[in-house]
């Protein structure tokens, strides 16, 4: 087999193992036991490596934390100069370095009035601290509004797997199984303009979406401790873009009534829409702001909320008065990862990998124009650098296809097959490669995923 056979298990053995031992996330259990798992073995630039030396290109950015490329040079220098440091030592009654300097640099770039970084590891943790801290909020604020104990979440909402995010989440089919466990959330209509569910169309609609959330917080005066919501796309929803204002929006009602909001930037957060923070695209701050994923330029978990200073003044007291945040994860700030957010934040300056990403976000628009044109494709949301693409069985009636075709699985294992490593959110074909993916390599990933659309749903009136 390969080089590796002589040194370590061989590929049949580690499938085996992996088959008997491990556990996979998001992932039908019956089925994977039935399959040959692809076992990645490296990574450099946009490839990912099989351990038959397979190249394909990371089409979803290992699941979208992927900023700068694997093995990025400068990323796998600040880790080996922690790392000959220290590799862990707690925040808790101590402090480091890096944690220090990267909240400092945070702040420095994040939407204004954010002053604040409170260390977790993942999103999930990054979005259950500003659950937490908005609801103690109100109970510790000067003027008490202990009746503050809703959320107001939107429909189709993602924003990670624990309790408290379920709690708020809206995905019906990740969700719908741990009801009896979570608190009520009071939920708006997911802004969705090509599958309205208030059955508008812009820009008719005036955004009727919002108003509906208007109307909820106002008809729950007091009680609601925050909105929260993933600004600009629901990435698990469907990627689902939001229309431009939407956003603006939100924190002008929340403002209006007085209500915090929490923006969950995991997804959307470090130039993933074109912009540091999707925030900045309408010039909104929030009350909170998670981030997670690629903060690290997407080699370690490290995730950061952060919020302001009229919030963190509320969790000042004494010892004894209770005012604390009982909340902290043995791993939250860890140096390895700070430091590789320190190293990640600085590639953005030395490399402009924003100002370089404006003609890829152009072509990535160019070929979805193409992709939309397809009789397959029902819609195509472009955000930035990331896109979703929804099959659909009818184009006019946007009828999808049943849920038991797994029709974009089908796509992206034809696509896997061409050097594409994707991942669907059921028949929506995601888009999110690393911001470092040059033209060319976006149009080898474009040509797989077009050819796996062919492949899986052969028409009529698409080209052979
Ligand atoms: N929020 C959003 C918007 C996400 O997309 C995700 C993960 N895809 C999370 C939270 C949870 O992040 P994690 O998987 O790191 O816990």
């Amino acid at each position: 087999m390969t080089a590796q056979a002589t040194t370590g298990p061989d590929l049949d053995q580690l499938r085996a193992w992996d088959r008997d031992h491990v556990w996979h996330p998001f992932t039908p259990l019956a089925a994977w036991e039935a399959s040959d798992p692809l076992v990645i073995e490296r990574g450099e630039g946009v490839y990912l490596f099989d351990t038959e030396g397979n190249r394909y290109l990371d089409g979803v950015s290992s699941l979208w934390c992927n900023v700068h490329g694997h093995r990025h040079p400068a990323l796998d220098q600040a880790l080996r100069d922690q790392v000959d440091k220290v590799a862990h030592s707690t925040l808790l009654g101590v402090t480091h370095p890096s944690a220090i300097e990267l909240a400092r640099k945070l702040v420095e770039i994040a939407p204004e009035g954010l002053t604040r970084v409170f260390y977790s590891d993942d999103g999930a943790t990054a979005v259950e601290v500003a659950l937490k801290m908005a609801f103690q909020f109100w109970r510790q604020k000067p003027d008490p509004e202990p009746g503050r104990n809703r959320f107001l979440a939107l429909g189709g909402a993602y924003h990670g797997d624990t309790l408290g995010d379920v709690s708020v989440g809206g995905v019906e089919r990740f969700h719908a199984m741990f009801a009896p466990l979570l608190f009520p959330a009071l939920r708006g209509p997911i802004p969705h303009c090509y599958r309205c569910p208030l059955h508008l169309e812009r820009p008719s609609c005036a955004m009727a979406c919002l108003g509906e959330v208007e109307k909820l917080l106002a008809t729950h005066p007091g009680e609601v401790a925050a909105v929260i919501v993933e600004p600009l796309v629901q990435g698990a929803a469907g990627m689902i873009v939001h229309p431009e204002g939407y956003l603006g929006g939100l924190r002008e009602i929340t403002r209006k009534h007085d209500t915090l909001l929490i923006l969950d930037e995991v997804a959307v957060g470090f130039g993933r829409t074109g912009t540091m923070f999707a925030s900045e695209r309408e010039g909104v701050s929030p009350d909170f702001l998670c981030v997670a994923k690629g903060l690290t330029g997407g080699y370690l978990p490290l995730a950061a909320t952060l919020t302001t200073e009229a919030v963190a003044s509320a969790f000042r007291g004494d010892a004894h008065d209770g005012k604390t945040f009982f909340h902290g994860h043995t791993y939250a700030g860890n140096p390895l990862g700070c430091a590789l957010g320190l190293a990640n934040l600085a590639i953005f300056d030395d490399e402009r990998t924003l100002e370089r990403l404006g003609p890829k976000i152009a072509r990535l628009a160019e070929r979805l124009a193409e992709v939309s044109a397809l009789p397959q494709v029902g819609d195509v949301r472009q955000k930035g650098f990331l896109a979703g693409i929804e099959l659909v069985s009818d184009k006019a009636s946007k009828t999808p296809f049943p849920y038991a075709r797994q029709v974009g699985a089908s796509v992206c294992r034809h696509a896997r097959g061409l050097g594409l490593l994707i991942r669907p959110l059921g028949d929506v074909i995601v888009v999110m490669p690393p911001l470092i993916t040059t033209i060319d390599e976006l149009d080898a990933m474009l040509d797989a995923i077009v050819a796996g659309i062919h492949a899986t749903l052969p028409s009529q009136e698409s080209p052979p």
